[in-house]
């Protein structure tokens, strides 16, 4: 990666579209639509800046052994993989939603051991173990929604955000584990190495933020 380079890691969809008009303030804009390019480099209107689109749950990763400089990453996915190795300047407030507990409405509070779906099974560990109550836990890897309608499962977490996914299944909110938004993450080396380049980008990032909560 060369010094003066800043890439940027993000992942298409929500985290994208929401983080693109950020970057406009950074003067920093798309040379060409990402949702028909097949590229996985994105070019710049800036030419220090580019853009590397991954998984979103790979960003972290990117991040951390220095594939990108910075990214934006939704707080479910560092809590899910835990202990990162990346500094974490600011919440993007982009991206929002809830982390929850949902299920057929009294779901969960049937008698004996519940069976909870989700992609998220180290927070779901965590959430249940927390609390002391013994769970099983089934990995998913979408449509978490469906194992309560066939009796897979008597509960699932999911992000929850207008609430529809869950209405148009049948099934309700019940417990809320945590509010999430996409943060932006930094490579622990390039904090140092690229100083500047990264703290005008933190410092435009953070007014941008603070503009639109006005
Ligand atoms: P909704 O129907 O608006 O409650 O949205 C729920 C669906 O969208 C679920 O499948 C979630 O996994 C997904 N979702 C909602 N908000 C987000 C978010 N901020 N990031 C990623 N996925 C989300």
């Amino acid at each position: 990666m060369s010094d003066k380079q800043l890439t940027i890691a993000l992942s298409k969809g929500r985290i994208l579209n929401d983080t693109l008009p950020l970057l406009e303030k950074a003067g920093i804009t798309l040379l060409e639509d990402p949702e028909k390019s097949r590229k996985l480099v994105l070019p710049t209107s800036r030419d220090d800046v580019r853009i590397l689109l991954v998984r979103a749950s790979d960003v972290p990763t990117y991040v951390q052994y220095g594939g990108a400089d910075v990214g934006v990453a939704g707080r479910d996915v560092l809590m899910e993989f835990g202990s990162y190795d990346l500094y974490e300047p600011l919440d993007l407030r982009i991206a929002r939603c809830r982390l929850m507990v949902a299920g057929q409405p009294g779901a969960n509070e049937r008698p004996g051991r519940l069976r909870v779906a989700t992609k998220f099974v180290n927070i779901a560990r965590s959430y249940f173990a927390t609390q002391g109550r013994q769970v099983d836990v089934i990995k998913l890897y979408g449509s978490m929604e469906l194992a309560p309608l066939v009796g897979m499962a008597d509960l699932i977490v999911d992000l929850v955000d207008t609430g529809n996914t869950l209405r148009a299944n049948g099934l309700v909110p019940l417990e809320h584990i945590a509010d999430i938004s996409a943060r932006l993450i930094v490579n622990k080396a390039a904090m140092k190495t690229k100083h500047r380049a990264v703290r005008a980008l933190i410092d435009t990032l953070e007014q941008a933020v603070s503009a639109r909560a006005r």
